[in-house]
């Protein structure tokens, strides 16, 4: 059993990640600033045989970090904690930069110190496969794919992998870098395109997409993508970077008329209409990336890494529903981010 330094644990990756580990039994001291993306609610139905604590703080406070790793003798710290909206990062960079870059350099410095003289130590950076930048209609994302960054937020993404890179080559922190693809699942708060979606449907407004909804992502379960970064974390070699996707592309339209279906079927609109006939087509993002992919045999040979969410629309399916039955989480969550 290990203990575990799991920052922006209370964020929708990250609270995953924590019920999984403390499930399996490990002790898991959570640090996460609270903004408006993390809710102590993440957390309420984590349990097992294990244990979390949750410490309320900000990656960038270099005396708090100090102090966890004196009063805990961590085999490993998983950073999650990060800004990870792209269209929140176009209108506000900064916090981009303070926490994603900033918070990382911290993290980092904290790591090392603790790190010398231990055998097992691990620092992993949870990342995405926005760094590589943006793909043509073929081909796929690899570990060598060059970045290529083109928001803030991916660009913030790519400093912090370059600074782990370097805190590997240079010093020999054992480090690991994830990089995966759009996650779905529960808890994911109602700003990115599946839970938007559900809430102005169930709310009974518009369904924006952007442009021609025709740009493709990679759609991945989170509990799937958990799973890879706790082999990455067991099985994976220090200074190595591992991809996982989903195998599961689809454009912004294809994915909001999957959820339509969905909510047709388990929610039906009161005038008898179809959820879809709420699509309205929006203002393009600034920038917007058309197209990601990841090809991860890598992480399967090397990590044997599998999807047990191994179709999009299953998955999909089990969220709309997690969605219906969880509206007091909505309201709790978007409740904070209005008087924030
Ligand atoms: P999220 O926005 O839901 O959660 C982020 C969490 O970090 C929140 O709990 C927030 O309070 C916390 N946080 C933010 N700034 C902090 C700071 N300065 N100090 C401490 N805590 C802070 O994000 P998510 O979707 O769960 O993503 C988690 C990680 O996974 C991010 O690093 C993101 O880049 C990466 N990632 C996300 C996806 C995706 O599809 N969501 C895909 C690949 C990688």
């Amino acid at each position: 059993m290990m203990t575990l330094l799991v920052t922006g644990g209370c964020g929708f990756i990250g609270s995953a990640f924590v019920r999984q580990r403390v499930a399996k039994g490990d002790t898991v001291i959570v640090l996460d600033a609270m903004t408006y993306a993390g809710h102590v609610e993440n957390l309420n139905d984590v349990g097992g045989p294990g244990r979390h604590e949750l410490v309320r703080g900000n990656i960038c406070d270099a005396a708090l970090v100090a102090d966890l790793f004196r009063r805990h003798d961590f085999d490993a710290i998983i950073n999650f904690a990060a800004e990870s909206h792209v269209d929140r990062s176009i209108s506000s960079p900064g916090e981009f930069i303070e926490t994603n870059i900033r918070g990382v350099f911290v993290l980092l410095n904290a790591a090392m110190a603790h790190w010398r003289g231990r055998s097992h130590f691990r620092y992993l950076q949870v990342s995405t496969d926005e760094v590589y930048g943006s793909l043509g209609p073929t081909g796929h994302f690899v570990e060598t794919t060059p970045m290529a960054p083109t928001s803030p937020y991916s660009a913030s993404k790519a400093s912090a992998d370059l600074l782990v890179r370097a805190w590997h080559h240079t010093y020999g922190l054992p480090t690991i870098t994830t990089n995966c693809s759009n996650n779905y699942g529960p808890r994911q708060y109602p700003e990115k395109l599946i839970p938007t979606m559900i809430s102005c449907a169930l709310a009974s407004k518009p369904l924006p997409v952007y442009g021609d909804g025709g740009n493709v992502r990679d759609w991945i379960h989170v509990e799937d993508h958990c799973a890879g970064i706790a082999l990455a974390l067991e099985r994976g070699t220090p200074g190595e970077t591992y991809c996982f996707g989903g195998n599961a592309e689809r454009n912004n339209l294809q994915v909001v008329r999957a959820i339509c279906a969905e909510l047709d079927r388990l929610s039906p609109r009161n005038d008898g209409r179809p959820h879809a006939a709420a699509i309205t087509m929006v203002a393009d993002r600034l920038g917007h990336d058309r197209r990601y992919a990841i090809d991860d045999s890598y992480a399967q040979q090397q990590l044997g890494f599998t999807r047990s969410y191994a179709n999009f629309e299953e998955g999909l399916m089990q969220t709309v529903q997690w969605y219906l039955d969880n509206r007091p989480w909505c309201e709790a969550v978007t409740g904070k981010a209005v008087t924030a």
